[in-house]
């Protein structure tokens, strides 16, 4: 099986993010990119299947500057192959993100194939918006927020979560897969892995244009400071604040 699994990088979730001087960026000097936490569940789901499927192969792909190498490292680390540097800095929106994504996973494959692989969403910009626009352009279904996935390589049996349950679905291959969390626990890179990660060669090809992206950031803002908590003594005195300050009683 051919199986594609793209990876954005988001600040660590400890990072303190502050909006850089021009009010549309982040100051990125002091923040830890990694790989998005739903990218991880996408990454194992198409390493698993590699391991069933003898004689397959897992590439990804990404977009960004240099510094999504060592996160490239780390794919390799876990089980990927073959890894599709889109080296890029200029911001674009989802759809300008989902052509370059496209048009250099059919480039690479030499076709579309058998699955391609995202995050149920971006843990940044929550888009949810690249892996629909992918299979759009490649002509291929596509099943959101997968929780579980059994395939023979040629029809698979999936679940998606849904508002209060599960829904169950059948499609043929290909076809591209967004992962939610509860797919399957991310293995942690050994030592073995790692070594190996290291002369995996890594595919550079610079992104030319920009043609598709339709949306321009305008601003960034951070949601106002919450007021500081007031301790009460006792029942009354809550009762008496929430009547007289908060007016809710
Ligand atoms: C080079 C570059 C520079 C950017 N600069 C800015 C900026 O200055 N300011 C700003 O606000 N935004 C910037 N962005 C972010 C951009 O606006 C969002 O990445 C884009 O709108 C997609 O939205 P999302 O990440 O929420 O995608 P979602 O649709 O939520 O992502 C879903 C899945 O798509 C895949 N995916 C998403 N992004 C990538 C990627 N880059 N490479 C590979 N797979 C991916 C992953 O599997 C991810 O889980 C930049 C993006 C790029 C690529």
């Amino acid at each position: 099986m051919n199986i594609a699994v793209c990876i954005s990088q988001v600040p660590d979730t400890s990072a303190r993010i502050k909006i850089a001087s021009d009010g549309k960026t982040i100051e990125t000097a002091d923040v830890n990119f990694v790989i998005n936490p739903y990218d991880e569940f996408a990454l194992e789901e198409a390493v698993k299947l590699k391991e069933k499927f003898a004689g397959s192969t897992v590439s990804v792909f990404t977009i960004g500057g240099d510094n999504v190498i060592a996160n490239l490292r780390k794919a390799f680390a876990v089980g990927a192959d073959k890894a599709v540097h889109l080296k890029d800095e200029t911001p674009k929106d989802a759809a300008g993100v989902a052509a370059i994504l496209a048009e250099a996973i059919k480039s690479h494959f030499g076709a579309v194939p058998d699955l391609v692989f995202f995050g149920k969403e971006s843990t940044d910009f929550n888009d949810a918006q690249v892996g629909p626009m992918v299979a759009e352009l490649l002509g291929i279904p596509a099943v959101t927020v997968v929780v579980a996935l059994e395939t023979d390589g040629t029809t698979a049996k999936i679940e998606r979560e849904i508002e209060g349950g599960k829904e169950m679905i059948e499609a043929g291959l290909p076809l591209v897969i967004t992962a939610q969390k509860g797919l399957n626990t991310p293995r942690v890179a050994n030592m073995k892995g790692i070594m190996a990660a290291k002369s995996k060669p890594i595919e550079t090809k610079p992104v030319s244009t920009d043609a598709h992206s339709k949306l321009s950031l305008t601003k960034l803002e951070k949601p106002p400071q919450k007021q500081v908590g007031k301790m009460v003594g006792t029942a009354a005195e809550l009762v008496g604040l929430l009547h007289t300050e908060a007016k809710v009683v």
